[in-house]
């Protein structure tokens, strides 16, 4: 058996030019946890200085954990047109 993290480096990405998330950062400012930067397994959210938050869009697995946990419902996702390509489902 492949461990986790072999079988996520499989992975292919045809990436999207724009990003497939938005996020209403004028929200981030008041969550002190920032839940979405612990729990993506692919750190696709990073905490800025300001509070914010940065996106790493083309890190995304389009799991949809983000948009579960964040209790601002600042995220708005979308499928991306290319997106990840999983080696194993
Ligand atoms: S969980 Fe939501 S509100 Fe909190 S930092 Fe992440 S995107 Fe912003």
């Amino acid at each position: 058996m492949i461990p986790l993290l072999k079988r996520l480096g499989l992975n292919t990405y045809d990436v999207d030019s724009t990003s497939h998330i938005q996020v209403d950062t004028d929200k981030c400012v008041q969550c002190v946890g920032k839940p979405c930067t612990i729990s993506c397994p692919a750190g696709t959210y990073e905490a800025s200085p300001d509070g914010k938050i940065i996106v790493h869009y083309e890190r995304c697995l389009e799991c949809g954990g983000a948009l579960v946990i964040c209790p601002y419902g600042a995220i708005k996702f979308r499928f991306p047109n290319g997106g990840v390509k999983y080696k194993y489902g």
